[in-house]
């Protein structure tokens, strides 16, 4: 996938910068593909377009926006195979999870803003006080690689209800889903220049965006680190700012639970993906008691998930997306041996038997202390901590022991004692006893370090609207 252009005003567009990026197939290390790096007069040019199509983008009827989102989930569902090969090809998802999760991630988001849109009060009026919300004006938007299309794919759900134009910078490492994303955009009756994409490095483009004038607001997925660095940047003109950042998610596992169904629920969710979710439960916090049960169960179900080909059926653990991640998972993976921690399998270097590409063995360790690194930095591939705790108490003040506050986990046999302990735990979302979010959009976003802003259904399009108040 050679991409040569970027999607400005409605158009296809031959860019000014020059610098090409390969695209690298995890799983062989083969190039695949490559884009163009925005240059600063591409970011301008971007940012110009959505600037002149902001009246359109704010103009736009209930009727107008719910026939974009309907149009774009109908493209869409016509890509489905395309999706999902660009995402195996670029970021080495297994092709069954790409055409799944990663594809229907993506979808979701159109149809759940469709569902909301209705009911969503643009408008409220008290006596001779009408209160607006009116979209934020222009917005940049910068995703990353691990789940390429659902983080887009929420951000402009939202952005198309509350009628603003924007701005889109996806990773670099993973640009094809939204490259196709564009193309069945253009086919929609969306307004020209409500919808721009550009491509290219974070450190460059990414943050002459942030800096930019012509943009009201930054909607930015990804690490933290990058996160501190636009708010920074962004500071210089008062942009509001949305952070979806990392974490490093406790899973509470109580002592009346079913042990093997709790562990093993606690184990997919947390290596799915390949481990390279920000909600992955990757701390999971397991009675002193139970822990050498717990440990012989984990490591079995590591040992069933099958490590390799993409594009095998089987597969459920793809490689790592990238060197730089994968240089840094086995790093980690070395820091916990070093910091003492017990490894009960896994370990650094390749699965046996794979000799190319960014595998990473499926690593368990336990009798993990929560102030060692592996229990406290967000290591981002198939790794998992098992921390003991002594009582109850104890579990909470671990699950909270942490920078992050996005995600957690709760195990229970008594679902009333596990919405208790969810309002104890730091962290915008609880799930209990289940592994999937379910129907209702429910808000997603992070306490602390794991960013400020919710996405999803109405949460979702109150980002990219500002307040306004007519007193008459
Ligand atoms: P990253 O921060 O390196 O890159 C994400 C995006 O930001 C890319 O498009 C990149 O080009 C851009 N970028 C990088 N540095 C930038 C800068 N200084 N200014 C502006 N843009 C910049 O992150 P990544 O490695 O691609 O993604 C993994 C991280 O994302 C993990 O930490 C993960 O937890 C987090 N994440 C969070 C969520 C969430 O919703 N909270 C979802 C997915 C991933």
């Amino acid at each position: 996938m050679k991409i040569k252009q970027f999607y400005i005003n409605g158009e296809w567009v031959t860019p000014d910068g020059n610098e090409e990026i390969n695209l690298i197939n995890p799983a062989n290390e083969q190039t695949v593909g490559s884009i163009i790096s925005a240059s600063k007069k591409d970011v301008d040019s971007a940012v110009e377009s959505a600037n002149n199509a902001f009246n359109s983008a704010s103009n736009l009827s209930l009727e107008d926006k719910k026939q974009i989102l309907q149009e774009v989930i109908d493209g869409m569902s016509n890509r489905r195979d395309d999706f999902a090969k660009v995402i195996s090809e670029q970021m080495g998802a297994p092709l069954k999870m790409s055409s799944g999760a990663q594809y229907g991630s993506g979808v979701i988001h159109f149809k759940n803003t469709l569902s909301v849109i209705d009911d969503f009060k643009f408008q409220e009026i008290h006596d001779n006080i009408t209160i607006n919300k009116l979209p934020i004006g222009p917005v940049g938007m910068i995703t990353p690689w691990n789940w390429p299309l659902n983080q887009m794919c929420t951000k402009i759900a939202s952005a198309i209800a509350a009628g603003t134009s924007f701005v889109l910078k996806p990773s670099e490492i993973t640009p094809g889903a939204a490259h196709i994303l564009a193309e069945v955009i253009h086919d929609t009756s969306m307004p020209k220049g409500m919808f721009n994409l550009i491509h290219g490095h974070g450190a460059t483009v990414g943050r002459e965006m942030s800096s930019h004038n012509g943009l009201e607001m930054i909607s930015f997925t990804g690490s933290t680190r990058a996160g501190i660095d636009i708010q920074k940047k962004a500071s210089e003109n008062i942009k509001r700012v949305s952070l979806e950042l990392g974490g490093k998610s406790p899973n509470i596992i109580l002592e009346d639970v079913d042990l093997p169904s709790a562990i093993k629920m606690g184990m997919k969710q947390c290596f799915f993906n390949t481990g390279q979710s920000c909600s992955s439960p990757t701390r999971m916090l397991v009675p002193e008691s139970l822990m050498k049960d717990a440990t012989s169960i984990a490591v079995q179900t590591s040992k069933e998930m099958v490590t390799g080909d993409p594009l095998q059926e089987e597969t459920f653990l793809g490689p790592i997306s990238n060197k730089k991640q994968f240089e840094k998972v086995q790093e980690l993976i070395q820091v916990g041996i070093e910091e003492g921690a017990t490894l009960a399998c896994g370990g650094v270097g390749r699965p046996d038997g794979i000799k190319k590409g960014f595998f990473v063995k499926p690593t368990v360790f336990t009798n993990v202390d929560n102030s060692m690194r592996i229990a406290q930095d967000e290591i981002f591939g198939p790794v998992i901590c098992l921390i003991p705790y002594k009582d109850i108490e104890d579990a909470i003040s671990i699950a909270n022991d942490t920078s992050y506050g996005l995600s957690s986990m709760v195990s229970c046999a008594d679902p009333q004692k596990g919405q208790e302990i969810a309002k104890r735990i730091r962290a915008g979302q609880v799930i209990v006893n289940r592994i999937s979010r379910g129907d209702y959009p429910a808000p997603f976003g992070g306490f602390k370090m794991s960013g400020n802003g919710r996405e999803h259904g109405t949460f979702g399009i109150e980002e990219y609207l500002e307040v306004q108040a007519v007193i008459s």
